[in-house]
């Protein structure tokens, strides 16, 4: 089957009190079908911007987006409303993405409401089953958010966000406000969830080291753009773009032997302003290897492997040869 999700050139800006922001600048990926994609990069660096366009929450200036082979710029506001329980999100904050007067049962039976399951019976069945799916217990059906806790609050949330059957969720950040052992917790769910419906996920996170336990490939992004996409054993064990090596240097090693880099790098100082972001390569204000042409000449995103594709000018000769 073809992709479910394809993003292409997308922009996405917004005019603020600050001046014109473009959180988004010109970024292409797709999904498959059962495949999760990490999305990973500082925060402020527009990765919930991305996930905000794809779910519809923020219309994108430019660039098109495919669910299911239909591009959303093209449909009626009808059309793409219909298109909406296609892809559904997981937020960081299940407490702010849930209504604080809504009982667990009808949260999870709104949307079925909204898109016409019109049987009650049928919509209580299936309010059950999402509960069963989740591991949330039946009598939980009439708890408020405020009475779960937060590993049972994101329980809730993926329940929601499955009570359609999406082909896409946006999971954005969906374990960072977490306990580590609730963290693997909600992560094993997802990857039950995905295993039984082979629902696709755009997994975002700030966090490396979390996107490796669930992606099937890795993303980076840096300053709205993309800088390196790889399956995510290629991003491991051959990193090629100076930020992806730098996040994996700051990882804690659990395991001295997998992220050995022999050219150690270190991205220091802060993110530049996404108002004001530097010319050329994005990177060329922190990157440890940058050289003249890095300030002048933006590196295009190109195919360096099998998958594995790179925004950085010192990959020039290995693109020329894949070529
Ligand atoms: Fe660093 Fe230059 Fe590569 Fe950008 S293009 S990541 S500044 S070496
Ligand atoms: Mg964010």
């Amino acid at each position: 089957m073809s992709n479910v999700l394809e993003i292409n050139d997308l922009v996405v800006s917004y005019r603020t009190a600050r001046g014109h922001l473009t959180a988004v600048d010109g970024i292409s990926l797709h999904l498959a079908p059962g495949e999760t994609l990490g999305l990973v990069g500082e925060s402020g660096c527009g990765k919930s911007s991305l996930g905000k366009a794809i779910v519809q929450l923020v219309e994108p200036s430019a660039g098109s987006i495919r669910v299911e082979g239909h591009d959303l710029s093209t449909r009626s506001r009808a059309e793409r409303r219909a298109l909406r329980p296609k892809i559904q999100m997981v937020f960081q904050d299940p407490m702010g993405a849930l209504d604080p007067r809504q009982q667990a049962g009808t949260i999870l039976e709104t949307p079925l409401k909204l898109h016409g399951l019109r049987d009650a019976a049928a919509r209580r069945a299936r309010v059950a089953t999402l509960m069963e799916q989740v591991g949330l217990r039946p009598e939980f059906i009439d708890r408020l958010p405020h009475e779960f806790s937060g590993g049972q609050r994101q329980r809730l949330g993926i329940a929601r966000a499955l009570a359609l059957n999406p082909s896409v969720i946006v999971c954005d950040e969906p374990v960072s406000a977490l306990d580590v052992s609730l963290q693997a917790q909600v992560l094993n769910l997802l990857r039950r969830v995905q295993q039984a419906q082979k629902v696709s996920y755009l997994f975002i996170s700030h966090d490396l080291s979390v996107v490796e336990h669930i992606a099937d490939r890795v993303a980076i992004m840096y300053l709205g753009k993309i800088v390196e996409v790889a399956p995510r054993s290629a991003l491991w064990r051959t990193p090629a773009h100076p930020y992806t090596r730098a996040l994996i240097e700051a990882l804690p090693r659990t395991d001295p032997a997998r992220h050995r880099i022999a050219d150690k790098q270190v991205i220091g100082g802060d993110l530049p302003s996404p108002y004001n972001p530097p010319a050329g390569c994005r990177l060329h204000t922190r990157c440890p290897l940058a050289f003249a042409r890095c300030a002048v000449e933006e590196p295009k995103l190109a195919t360096i492997g099998d998958g594995h594709s790179v925004a950085c000018h010192l990959h020039d000769a290995a693109v020329a040869k894949a070529a």
